[in-house]
């Protein structure tokens, strides 16, 4: 079966990328006439490593293809991955009208059988919508082509996305309950267990369930995700007043198999394109069912103040007022390893140290494009806000250096270069990425998150 993925971004990109590396032969397809013309001329949209050489790769094999619409693509039976946006509307709601869109397009387009698989991260209920949108697309063209719509949530991280899709933790499949009665053609689980058996070869990973199973267990796993963290900036601003080290206490905490290390580090707040939306879209889908989510709420409320603790912590060791004060940046990213600014801790950093009459300047390995694209060109122009070449650059007379994303160069830096560079040796680290005690023996001021101390 040829495969089709809709979608370039991230999801799509990586997916039909890795699918391609199989031995598959994909069409990937996206609205964006740009991202299609870069793609095929073998340039990547997008920062995630190893992407770019596999992509080129399977091109030069003729596995893989682009385009910009689906006319031509769905003459034969074939696999077709929705992996669209689903932005936040205004109330925090999923919106899910890039799925529908592509619905519709597949209802158009269709010529024969047809797998949909979605991909997307959307509402528990979007692929019954789905069903409707393709069976309303295919009655106003008076065809009965049979198809049948899955779930399959996707769990890569934005960074480590080739890894995680080639090796993934788990493979989670949700189907339609009545399909085996209404469309015996299209064994879909056995389609996708052939798919997917390349990449679950030792272990049992893939997990079948109900279509609404597997869209309720990619809201659940974010959100417990985003929960942790929110849970440890929660302990972070505690251990800060009675004089506990967090660091510490999660050393602590973590060697309870229970609780374990994973996603346990206090920080400046989490970003990225999935758990703000996420969460914010099951707290909306909650409430429209009369259900009062107080954990996801809490989650969230913690998330939007611990996004202005360094801000906070370099307002009150300033006395208060930020004018005319110069700050270096280091990592603008919402994470390591990609170029994804989206709701990046970042943001809210820099737009409060602007309004607060401050000036910038900030490196990034990778996310220096992306800030441009998306930060308001006039402070670029005045050159209130600049960016660095390489990262002692950004240092040059700064009053002090603020750590946002925990990209590996920053992690042991030359801190007597960094001292002879910076006005005042003062850090405020987001990411608890050094020692306090280290650092106070080098004569620096460093405050990280949850770092309270008196012993
Ligand atoms: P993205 O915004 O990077 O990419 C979406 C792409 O879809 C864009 O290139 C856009 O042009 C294209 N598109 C939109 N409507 C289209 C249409 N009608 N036809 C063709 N192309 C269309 O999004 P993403 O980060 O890849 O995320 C996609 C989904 O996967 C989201 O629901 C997200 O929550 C989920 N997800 C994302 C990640 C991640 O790390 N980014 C991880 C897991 C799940």
């Amino acid at each position: 079966m040829d495969i089709i993925v809709i979608g370039t971004g991230y999801v799509g990109l990586v997916t039909g990328v890795c699918l391609a590396e199989m031995g598959n032969r994909v069409t990937c397809v996206d609205r964006n006439p740009e991202k299609i013309q870069a793609l095929e001329k073998g340039l990547l949209p997008i920062y995630e490593p190893g992407l770019g050489e596999m992509m080129q790769r399977n091109m030069a094999s003729k596995n893989l293809f682009f385009t910009t619409n689906l006319t031509g693509t769905m003459n034969s039976p074939c696999l077709c991955f929705i992996a669209v946006g689903t932005p936040p509307r205004t109330n925090g709601a999923a919106d899910i009208r890039q799925v529908m869109s592509v619905a519709d397009d597949i209802a158009r387009h269709m010529k024969a059988p047809v797998l949909v698989v979605n991909k997307t991260t959307a509402p528990v209920g979007t692929c019954d919508a789905i069903i409707r949108q393709i069976r309303m697309g295919l009655a106003a063209r008076n065809k009965t082509i049979t198809f049948d719509v899955a779930s399959n949530p996707e769990f890569l991280k934005e960074g480590d996305a080739v890894a995680d899709f080639m090796r993934p933790d788990r493979i989670i499949i949700g189907l339609s309950q009545q399909k085996a009665a209404a469309i015996p053609e299209i064994q879909s689980q056995e389609i996708l267990s052939r798919l997917y058996a390349p990449f679950s070869r030792n272990h049992h990973k893939i997990i079948f369930m109900g279509m609404r199973d597997a869209e309720m267990t990619k809201y659940a796993a974010n959100c417990m995700l985003a929960t942790k963290i929110s849970f440890m900036n929660e302990m972070a601003s505690i251990c800060e007043n009675v004089g506990a080290d967090v660091e510490r206490v999660r050393r602590g905490m973590g060697a309870d198999s229970r609780i374990g290390y994973d996603f346990i580090y206090a920080g400046c707040g989490y970003g990225g394109s999935c758990f703000p939306k996420d969460i914010q879209a099951l707290i909306r889908a909650a409430e429209d069912m009369g259900i009062t989510p107080d954990i996801l709420k809490a989650v969230e409320k913690r998330n939007f103040t611990q996004k202005k603790r360094l801000f906070e912590k370099a307002l009150a060791f300033f006395g208060g007022n930020l004018s005319g004060r110069h700050f270096a940046i280091w990592g603008l990213a919402f994470k390591p390893g990609t170029d994804d600014m989206r709701e990046a801790p970042s943001l809210s950093l820099i737009q409060s140290l602007m309004e607060a009459g401050a000036s910038l300047v900030a490196y990034d390995p990778v996310a220096m494009d992306t800030a441009k694209a998306i930060l308001p060109s006039s402070w670029l122009a005045s050159g209130r806000m600049a960016m660095a070449e390489h990262q002692y650059a950004a240092l040059q007379g700064v009053d002090a250096l603020f750590l946002v994303t925990e990209w590996k160069p920053f992690r042991q830096p030359d801190f007597a270069a960094m001292k002879r560079l910076m006005k005042q040796p003062v850090i405020f680290d987001g990411r608890n990425q050094f020692d306090p005690e280290e650092l106070a023996k080098k004569g620096f001021d460093y405050k990280g998150i949850g770092r309270g101390r008196m012993d």
